[in-house]
């Protein structure tokens, strides 16, 4: 979504007559697009606004902002904290941003804007997406969950869904560009629903697929609870819809999804996992996961654990849980499981998937997949990186390919997070 985002903000600032600089030194604005999720995504930039502290010394005429759901979250605070800071945006105020930064550079200094706007979709701002082969285009913002431990609902509002015209139109023009792929992107995709035309996610992805059918179609992320059995069809019915969902599951013990107000139990979501997988046979399956949740205990740990054994998904974000302030957990629950204890359970549940997805990717080998080359790998300039519809790296040599190629590639070899392989018409 960040990424969405800074994509969004770049064009709104273009449109403006501004244009991105080389490098850091030859910046007259240096602007954070900030995440709020977790505290360490919250450090990070609290060392990043250090380091610019010693730039603005430097060169004094540099204004410095943030943008996103830190700024949100944590308001005109932020000014006392990091007196680096000109300029605060919340994800709804983007557009504001040249007047913001208009009013810092006339010396009001400390300027900022958090209105949430619920009917903000960006519509109509194409996203700067130079220099790629694959699109994100966000289908709807914010979301009217109330996990207990996300403060998502708290930065980004209420749910709003792109109107479906507006999407269909950005999708004809990238398959005009040259792109090759689509992310249909939302915090909920699940729960897209155009106020205009009544069209559901299942509806417009089908849609989607039928107006780019060049293109390959990926969406996130999807909500276990909210995840049908039209949506899983009209992927089984259109080829150019990866077979990949990324299922955030977060707790494999249904006490802790009810503690974190998650909305469904471990037997639905594996019954929906049943479903998935009778529709879509071979798909892949991805997770997010959370260990050291409030009262979480050994128990629940190896539920989680074992759900990972059942399921045996192919990837995972794995995280420890730190406390949000505002959210319900922060306000109700205790955060009562020792640092220690969480980052042993997290270091398992992060062990056990790479052995889970180290078996998965060993079984591939020997196997032809058809991979979407994405660009040129970051480990040598004569390979290039591309993925498998179902969503797994994979990389091979670079030959006379190109990004933005589809090939059939040869798998020869494997880590816990990648294929590699040779170009078929290279075997
Ligand atoms: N909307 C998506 C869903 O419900 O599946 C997830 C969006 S959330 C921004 C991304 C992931 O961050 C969550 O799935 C969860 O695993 C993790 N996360 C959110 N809040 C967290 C917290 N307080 N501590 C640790 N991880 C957290
Ligand atoms: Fe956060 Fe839950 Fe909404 Fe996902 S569904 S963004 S975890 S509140």
């Amino acid at each position: 979504m960040n990424q969405a985002d800074s994509a969004i903000i770049a064009t709104l600032l273009k449109n403006e007559g501004f244009s991105p600089a080389a490098s850091e030194e030859e910046a007259g604005i240096i602007m954070l697009n900030t995440c709020a999720v977790r505290e360490n995504a919250v450090e990070r930039i609290a060392n990043y606004l250090q380091h610019l502290k010693g730039m603005k010394r430097r060169n004094p005429g540099l204004l410095v902002g943030l943008a996103g759901c830190v700024p949100q979250y944590r308001r005109e605070e932020l000014f006392a904290e990091y007196p680096v800071l000109d300029f605060l945006a919340g994800p709804d105020t983007y557009r504001d941003l040249p007047a913001l930064i208009a009013e810092a550079a006339s010396g009001c200094r400390r300027v900022s804007r958090f209105d949430f706007n619920p009917s903000e979709t960006y519509d109509g701002v194409e996203p700067s997406r130079e220099g790629s082969i694959s699109a994100f285009v966000p289908v709807m913002r914010g979301c009217n969950n109330r996990c207990a431990f996300c403060v998502v609902p708290f930065t980004r509002g209420r749910e709003r869904s792109h109107p479906f015209g507006s999407i269909l139109r950005e999708v004809r023009s990238l398959a005009g560009s040259g792109f090759r792929e689509i992310t249909l992107l939302g915090q909920n995709v699940n729960s897209y629903h155009d106020p205009e035309t009544g069209m559901d996610f299942s509806g417009l992805l089908d849609a989607v697929s039928r107006e780019a059918p060049g293109m390959r179609i990926r969406f996130t992320t999807s909500h276990p609870k909210d995840i049908s059995s039209s949506l899983v069809e009209a992927m089984a019915s259109r080829p150019n819809i990866c077979r990949h969902i990324h299922l955030p599951v977060q707790s494999g013990s249904s006490r802790m999804l009810q503690r974190m107000n998650r909305g469904h139990s471990i037997e639905a979501y594996r019954e929906k996992i049943g479903m998935i997988r009778e529709l879509i046979p071979g798909i892949s399956l991805s997770t997010d996961l959370i260990a050291g949740f409030c009262g979480e205990s050994g128990e629940d740990h190896q539920q989680t654990l074992e759900l990972m054994h059942a399921v045996r998904f192919d990837s995972a974000f794995m995280f420890y849980y730190s406390p949000r302030p505002g959210t319900l957990a922060a306000r109700t629950m205790q955060d009562d499981v020792p640092e220690e204890v969480k980052k042993r359970r997290l270091q398992e549940i992060i062990d056990l998937q790479n052995t889970i997805s180290a078996g998965l990717f060993r079984e591939a080998v020997g196997s032809v997949v058809e991979v979407l080359a994405e660009s040129v790998s970051r480990r040598s300039e004569e390979q290039l990186m591309g993925r498998t519809g179902t969503n797994r790296v994979v990389v091979f040599d670079r030959g006379r390919h190109r990004p933005g190629d589809l090939l059939r590639v040869m798998i020869t070899g494997a880590t816990s997070a990648t294929l590699s392989g040779r170009a078929e018409e290279d075997c």
